[in-house]
This record gives C-alpha cells, structure tokens and sequence, in this order.
C-alpha cells in the first residue's frame, strides 16, 4: 500500500467509510454509524484529537476484547436523583449517550440529576455530551477520568499520577448558542500529543515534562522513538504531560480522578489497569426550574456580549467565549471538509482497507 498525502476529506464520506468499517468490524450498523458520526464530529469541532484518529485505537480495542460492541448500561444503583451505571466497557459512544439520556430525563422529572457512569469505553470529546444537555435546556457538569492511561505530572512532579482528566460545562443558550467549556485538565490533550507524533501541528513549548524535570514539547517523551509504521503507544515515553494553570490545574485533575474514578467506582488512574477506559461524574440540572426564561436569556445575552466587548489584547483581535471555536469550526469544515495528515489518512483508511471497505477519495 503506498503511503496516502496529506488529505482533505469530505464529512459526510468520512462518516459513510467509518460506519461501514466499525459495522465489518462487529459492531451493529446502528452502533457503527454513532461511533463513526461521534469522531467525524469531533474534527468538525476542531478537534481532531478525538475524532477519526482514534479508529485504529478503537478497532484494536474491540479486537483485543478490551472494549465491546453493542453494549447497554447496568443500572448499579438508581435513588432517584442519583443514578449509577455501569457501561461493561461498552463503547463510550453507546454508554456514554445512554448515561446522558437517562441523566437528563431524571433532571426533567426532579429538576437535578447525578449520574455516576463507570466503567465506559472512550467516551471521546465530552463537550459533545454538554452540547446535547444544553439543546434541551439542560445545565450540565462532567468530571471525567481515564483509568489505565497515567500520562500527567502533578503540580512540582515529573512523574505521571494523573490522566487528561478533563472536565465539561455547558449552559443552554436560550435561543442562541450555548456556552460550552470543555477541557483536559493536561495542558495539552493527550490526543494533540498523538497528532503531534503523526506531523500534524506541533505541541506549544512545555506541554511535557522529562524524567530529569525539564521542559520540552517533544511528542517522544510521551510515546518513546516514534515509529510512522507502528501505532504510538503512550506506556513506552519517560516523561509525562504537565497540567493546565500550574497548581490550580493539577488540583482540578485530582478532583476530576477523585470525583470520576473514586466516587463512581471507576476506578482513580494508577498502574496496574490493563485497559483504557472513561469514568464520568455528571450533574445535570433542568434550566427552567431557576426561573423565567425571558429574564434568563437577557442576562445570559448581556453577559456574553459585555465579555466580549472587553478590548483585544492584539490589534484585530476578538474576544470569544468557550464554544464559539467549535462552532465556527464546525461551519466552516462541514463546508470545505476534514483535513488530515498523510500519516493519520494512512492509518484510518488502511485500518478500513483491512476490512475490505474502501475508503472515499479526498476532495483536495
Ligand atoms: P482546548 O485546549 O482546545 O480547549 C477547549 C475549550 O476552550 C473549549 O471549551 C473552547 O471553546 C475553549 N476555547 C478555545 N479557544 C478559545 C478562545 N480563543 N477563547 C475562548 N475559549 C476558547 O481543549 P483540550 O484540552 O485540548 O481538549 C480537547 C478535547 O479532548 C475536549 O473535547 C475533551 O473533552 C477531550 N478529552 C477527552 C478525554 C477522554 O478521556 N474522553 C480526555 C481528555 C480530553
């Protein structure tokens, strides 16, 4: 097989060639396409961290029996207001929807929910899970661990301890575009770390830290000599992540670890887990038992535009609030389509290729 360039594809065949490699690969058709819909949309997103370069990692997984198809969620515990639910290592793109769904009619019956969701496969970009409480007038809160994968240094530590952890918030945009925040409590997602190692855009100066506690941005601390024909695994680097904002940053991640991994019973991120895997802490809380609509979105409107009125700090710059990146990007690639590495093309369309599907042609 030769090596594909870099290649701009379009969404809607992207997501046609993964539905149908995921479905050869065992999952139900259904299955197939959400997983397949799930990462097309998180490079529509921009965030191509946790969209279709994950479909080796994936297959792999579901070879491997580390991850299942088809899976429905155990109901663990339910106490009304709480749920607890355990995804069998499902896909997180299955149990993760279920989880939310289920959080989200509770909070439409008692005005709030917690759902403690343990035990999901990869549940991929968790803004998209905010986005959709806040389409339906749903507040919500994530808290997210990821048990098995130890890759971010503690605050003054140059050892891993901690996961990506990331967290999510979103705020219904009454009418208008929601606020979403969503992050990995790393400075830089793991996934940007892989992206990086396929020569894809570089990491910022500092995102990792060596053993010997030095600064660097290069991907190998993570992944160890990076070889294009083997898939990066992140056990093999010496070095680790470091976390967003310094102590505070760090904090956050321990509360994510304590919050998604200790209290839903994932498990908190350590050694001695054999698979990759998501805990997710959310709450959810019904926007239209804190008040009237009207006054809501005023203030919501008010607030937003006088965040952005603040003057830039670089000429021609703009001030934007969490969500409108996504957004943007969303319009424009959904336009012009997805582009790609040669070496993360190469990989998604051979892992398809493998399974007999041929993958679509690029559109540049
Ligand atoms: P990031 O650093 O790109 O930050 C994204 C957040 O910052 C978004 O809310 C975005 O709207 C906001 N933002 C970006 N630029 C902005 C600007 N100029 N002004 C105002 N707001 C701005 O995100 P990340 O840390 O690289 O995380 C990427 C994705 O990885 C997230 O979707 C996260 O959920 C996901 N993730 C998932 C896992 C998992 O195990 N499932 C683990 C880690 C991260």
């Amino acid at each position: 097989m030769t090596t594909p360039a870099p290649a701009v594809i379009d969404a809607a065949d992207l997501t046609n060639f993964l539905a149908d490699t995921f479905h050869a690969a065992g999952c139900s058709q259904a299955e197939g396409r959400r997983i397949a819909e799930n990462l097309v949309e998180a490079n529509l997103s921009g965030h191509d961290s946790h969209g279709v370069i994950r479909t080796p990692r994936y297959l792999g997984w579901l070879k491997a029996g580390n991850l299942f198809a088809d899976r429905e969620v155990e109901v663990v515990t339910d106490a009304g207001a709480l749920m607890i639910l355990d995804g069998g290592f499902g896909f997180g793109q299955t149990v993760g929807p279920q989880a939310v769904c289920r959080g989200m009619d509770r909070a439409k019956e008692l005005g709030v929910s917690v759902v403690a969701l343990r035990h999901a496969g990869h549940l991929g970009r968790i803004g998209a899970f905010a986005e959709r409480a806040a389409a339906e007038n749903i507040v919500s809160v994530h808290f997210v661990n990821v048990a098995g994968s130890v890759l971010v240094a503690p605050f003054g530590g140059s050892e891993r301890r901690f996961s990506t952890a990331p967290v999510a918030i979103g705020v219904p945009g009454a009418g208008g575009a929601p606020v979403i925040l969503d992050f990995a409590t790393s400075l830089v997602a793991e996934g940007k770390v892989l992206v990086a190692s396929k020569g894809g855009k570089p990491l910022p100066e500092g995102s990792l830290v060596g053993p010997d506690g030095k600064m660097s941005n290069d991907p190998s601390l993570l992944y160890g000599k990076i070889d294009p024909t083997a898939q990066p695994n992140s056990r093999n680097g010496e070095g680790a992540l470091v976390t967003m904002g310094g102590h505070k940053g760090s904090g956050l991640a321990m509360m994510c670890e304590l919050l998604a991994g200790a209290l839903t019973g994932s498990g908190a991120t350590g050694p001695g887990y054999d698979r990759i895997y998501n805990g997710m802490l959310s709450i959810y809380m019904c926007r239209d038992r804190f008040g009237a609509e009207d006054d809501y979105a005023q203030e919501l409107r008010r607030y937003v535009d006088y965040v952005k009125s603040a003057k830039p700090t670089v000429e021609g710059g703009e001030v934007l609030v969490p969500g409108e990146p996504e957004s943007r990007m969303r319009a424009q690639r959904t336009a012009n389509g997805i582009p790609l590495s040669a070496d993360a093309w190469a990989a998604i369309s051979g892992a398809g290729q493998d399974l007999g599907i041929t993958p679509p042609q690029p559109v540049a």
